[in-house]
């Protein structure tokens, strides 16, 4: 038996603008109910690439299907109307003349009673049955976001293809309406593109990550891999703060002060980036200039003293100069502890949680 095709594929999309790929050979597959985050710098291409999934810009080559259906082709392209996808940017631009419901009803046809009771059902699950006859002006920025969620899937999409949704939304609604989104859009069993430059939003979003630079894929996979096995420095560094401690490769190993690492593929004589998220590291006292004994999953202790320590509410960034060389790392701890400056502390890098790569200087 064939296997079921994705609700959404996509298959060496390019788009050129003035002669200059900034949508380069991207491919994707998303199923019912999946969520997929193209994340990535600004200019990169994410918006271009919703663009022309959604039929609103025209690529150079590739092709796009929608449950199995060829909505663009070399030989054919579907206007934006006839390929059962919903759009949700971030100007998500209610009509304002047009009460909740009506809003919510736009896009729908059938019979009048059919559309009523779509509109009800929405509205009773994006929790705004009581506002049905209200007008978009009275509403707040989280309630025209819910109606315009509720208005995008009325028409029950396949797929829904969102453009930093959240983005205008202040902090404190931007969560809670996030994951009832999330929510409902798998209730409705519909593929999601969504667009961000925002690796927690992506993370807290994503079924699959799409990293991208420079019109390129350049990383896909789960969160939780994309976190903790990024391909390349750049594509660590795109989701948190890192450290970066530089080593030469000889007979296949590298010398730190945190002792030995492997660096496989690396030659000898070659510059090489160990890289460690602060949260990754440990820190213990200096007791008595006693360091830790190091152990295989911590490796060696090397010591630091604090230059300064900021609480930063839930965790606490310290910042050391570490005495083998004087060069700076940051340590991201609980924010039950916040050392004072000078305070000496050893540092021990978590084995696991560290990634060699050769030293260039790239940024995502
Ligand atoms: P952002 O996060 O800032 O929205 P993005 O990753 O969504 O960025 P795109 O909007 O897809 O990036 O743009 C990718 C590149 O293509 C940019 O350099 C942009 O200037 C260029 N570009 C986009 N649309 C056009 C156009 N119609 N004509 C010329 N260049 C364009």
């Amino acid at each position: 038996m064939a296997p079921a095709a994705q609700r959404l594929e996509a298959e060496g999309l390019i788009r050129r603008f003035g002669g200059r790929a900034v949508v380069d050979d991207v491919s994707l597959a998303i199923g019912a109910g999946e969520v997929l985050c193209l994340l990535g710098p600004s200019g990169c291409g994410k918006t271009t690439t919703l663009r022309m999934l959604a039929g609103v810009e025209s690529p150079d080559s590739g092709r796009i299907r929608v449950d199995g259906r060829e909505v663009f082709s070399p030989q054919r392209s579907v206007p934006p109307e006839g390929r059962s996808v919903g759009l949700m940017f971030q100007d998500f631009a209610l009509f304002p003349h047009l009460s909740v419901a009506e809003n919510v009803a736009f896009g729908l046809t059938g019979a009048r009673a059919d559309r009523r009771a779509r509109v009800v059902e929405l509205l009773d699950r994006v929790d705004l049955s009581r506002h049905i006859d209200a007008y978009p002006h009275e509403l707040s920025g989280g309630e025209q976001q819910r109606v315009a969620l509720a208005r995008a899937l009325a028409p029950k999409p396949l797929v829904m293809l969102m453009d930093e949704p959240f983005s205008g939304l202040d902090n404190r609604l931007r969560d809670g309406i996030r994951d009832e989104t999330l929510t409902l859009l798998k209730e409705e069993g519909t593929a999601v593109v969504m667009v961000t430059h925002e690796p927690e939003e992506a993370m807290r979003m994503a079924d699959t990550i799409a990293l991208m630079r420079n019109g390129r894929i350049v990383q896909q996979g789960a969160p939780y891999n994309l976190y903790n096995s990024p391909v390349d420095k750049a594509a660590a560094a795109f989701f948190s703060d890192i450290n970066v401690i530089r080593g030469r490769v000889d007979g296949g190993l590298t010398r730190t002060a945190f002792g030995e690492f492997l660096a496989p593929g690396h030659s000898d004589g070659n510059f090489v980036d160990i890289v460690i998220r602060p949260q990754h590291l440990k820190l213990d006292f200096h007791r008595d200039g006693q360091a830790p004994l190091p152990t295989s999953q911590n490796g060696v202790p090397a010591l630091g003293h604090v230059r300064r320590a900021r609480f930063l509410g839930r965790d606490s960034l310290i910042e050391f100069e570490m005495a083998f060389d004087g060069s700076t790392l940051q340590a991201v701890v609980p924010s039950v502890f916040l050392p004072k400056p000078g305070l000496p502390l050893w540092l021990m890098m978590r084995r696991d949680r560290c990634h060699v790569f050769p030293a260039v200087s790239a940024k995502a």
